[in-house]
């Protein structure tokens, strides 16, 4: 079945609103595991964004920038993104019951 990709809102508007910082991401560079809060941001305080890099090899894990109203968030540097049981929307239970990832 395709459906037009407004349908993933509901979906992606509850995955965002979850706590991040514990997600943990496999570097694109590396194949290094862990935690968003476990890397290393760079960022200063009148920066229009922030950089978050690997801690094991420094490539660049994400980037996010706010400019003319607008965030734009790149994951280019990530293989995957999993988040834990509180991010799994109520809307898709079977999501929580499958296979144990590494
Ligand atoms: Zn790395």
């Amino acid at each position: 079945m395709r459906l037009d990709g407004n349908a993933i809102g509901g979906l992606l508007g509850q995955l965002f609103t979850a706590e991040v910082t514990d997600a943990r991401g496999s570097c694109h560079g590396c194949g290094a595991v862990g935690a968003l809060g476990a890397q290393h941001l760079y960022m200063h305080p009148l920066a229009p964004g922030a950089v978050l890099r690997c801690r094991s090899c420094q490539s660049v894990l994400l980037v996010l920038v706010l400019a003319h109203g607008r965030i734009r968030l790149a994951l280019r540097g990530m293989t995957w993104l999993d988040m834990g049981d509180s991010a799994v929307p109520a809307v898709w239970p079977s999501a929580s019951r499958g296979p144990v990832l590494a």
